[in-house]
């Protein structure tokens, strides 16, 4: 077993992430300062922080000490560099991210400045540094758009055919949620009419996402779209995108009614073009029924649809991925997001499944580089980028736009700059207040809506009204 133990500082947080790059099985110990990973070699490490805010790693047995030897960084970040350098050390592993174990890359890159701060500083690889320049440069361009009085809205449909087998946001139970699926759909109604008439702020941009929001029949579906710009008067210089993830949700009348709003931003998800994944991962669809998606809905003149790819799925092999990069771009969607498979609580897929490196899906980060390389040469450009907790190889989730057609609300919401307000059950609505003298230029407050469908069901009025008290509308 690992032991990390803290020395002169309680930033477990951050020693917690490092650890849990190369291990899992991770535990804190805050009454003894220290951090354990199960599955980590028998030694035991002290990481320090001294007075003068530079942190070196040690080996108890004193035989190995890790220090940068370069610029100081702020003291949160010094102690993860440190074992982060121990670590990779031992176990002879490189994270394309260094020692950045955050989910906004991009954001430290804004504060650097340069790719050889990311590089130099926190020991970043070459192309990754390269990539989370660029994408922050285009982030930062985009954000321009949204004004910071503006609200961004979201609208949360946690309900999906079947459970694909990676995911943990949808509940285990879902047969039993399906038959409340209409009531749900009226209780969202609800929330959005109790709330509307308060909301005077103009709206940049709106988002419905999930789950699946087109998981509705065409009639609830069409209703909601009423309700939500009729309510929320969108007006014509909103940005609006609809998450129609499974392709076998998609109909004719549910794209015909999002037209007949304006609307032109559609995601139809395929994950991989792989049938025989596909079935595997409990999707329930087929290839062609996402070409048949597709066309559906550049035939009735959507001029942007998102396609969602993930890299490092499991039943498939990185070259697999290559030639579901190659399809999309013959389809010629204007967005194409590369997601890399990542490890959720309560998925059914375990952790060993998402990060084994020897399960013969071949090496996943030189079919990403691949995948990105296909992108670039066919004219897309990455205009946002996140990571997660246990993201598959250390990598990230990058989304590539054709053009100016990037998504303003990802930027928004990415951001943690803009306020964010969010309907349905399970979503987080979030101001942002600029604030001085903090390495973070915004400080964000956060209103959480309770996640079980059924309580939402009971009291969408509730949250309806503890936003309006958040947002002091
Ligand atoms: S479509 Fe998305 S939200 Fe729904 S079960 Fe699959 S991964 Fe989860």
């Amino acid at each position: 077993m690992l032991k990390v133990i803290l020395q002169g500082h309680d930033k477990f947080y951050g020693i917690t992430d490092i650890v849990r790059m190369f291990f899992g099985d991770i535990s804190e110990d805050r009454d003894n300062s220290c951090v354990t990973a199960g599955d980590g070699p028998d030694l035991t490490l002290v990481n320090t922080l001294e007075k003068d805010g530079r942190s070196f790693t040690f080996t108890s047995d004193g035989g190995r000490r890790y220090e940068f030897d370069g610029p100081a960084i702020e003291p949160g970040r010094e102690v993860k560099r440190s074992l982060y350098m121990a670590l990779s050390d031992i176990t002879g592993i490189k994270m394309p991210w260094g020692c950045l174990s955050g989910i906004r890359p991009t954001l430290v890159a804004s504060e650097e400045g340069s790719e050889a701060d990311l590089t130099g500083k926190y020991l970043v690889r070459e192309d990754k540094a390269a990539l989370g320049f660029e994408t922050a440069k285009e982030e930062n361009r985009l954000l321009g758009f949204i004004p910071p009085e503006d609200l961004n809205i979201y609208v949360g449909v946690p309900f999906c055919p079947s459970r694909c087998s990676y995911c943990s946001f949808i509940s285990q139970d879902i047969s039993h949620h399906m038959k409340r699926l209409g009531e749900y759909g009226n209780a969202l109604e609800n929330e959005i009419r109790t709330l509307a008439p308060f909301i005077t702020r103009k709206i940049s941009s709106l988002y419905m996402g999930g789950g699946t929001p087109t998981v509705f029949d065409d009639a609830q579906f069409a209703s909601i779209l009423d309700c939500i710009f009729w309510n929320l008067k969108i007006d014509k210089d909103c940005e609006v995108t609809i998450e129609a993830g499974r392709p076998d949700t998609i109909t004719i009348s549910k794209l015909d009614a999002m037209r007949a709003h304006g609307i032109g931003r559609i995601c139809i998800n395929p994950q991989t073009m792989r049938d025989e994944t596909l079935q595997k991962l409990g999707r329930r669809h087929s290839v062609a029924d996402v070409i048949r998606a597709y066309e559906q809905a550049a035939e009735r003149g959507f001029d942007v649809i998102n396609m969602d790819l993930i890299a490092g799925l499991p039943y498939e092999t990185g070259d697999d991925f290559v030639r579901s990069v190659k399809r999309l771009i013959e389809l010629g969607p204007a967005n194409i997001t590369v997601h890399t498979l990542y490890k959720k609580r309560r998925a059914n897929m375990s952790r060993e499944t998402v990060l084994d490196r020897d399960d013969g899906r071949g090496d996943v980060d030189a079919a990403v580089r691949e995948g990105y390389r296909l992108l670039y040469e066919a004219g897309y450009h990455p205009y946002y980028l996140y990571r997660q907790k246990d993201t598959g190889h250390g990598l990230e989730n990058t989304g590539f736009a054709k053009g100016d057609t990037g998504c303003l609300y990802n930027v928004a919401m990415m951001s943690d700059a803009r306020d964010v307000l969010s309907f349905g059950a399970g979503g987080m609505s979030k101001r942002c207040f600029e604030q001085e003298g903090s390495s973070s230029k915004h400080r964000v407050e956060r209103c959480p809506t309770v996640k079980d469908v059924l309580t939402y069901i009971e009291l969408s009025g509730e949250a309806a009204r503890r936003k309006a008290a958040f947002f002091e509308l």
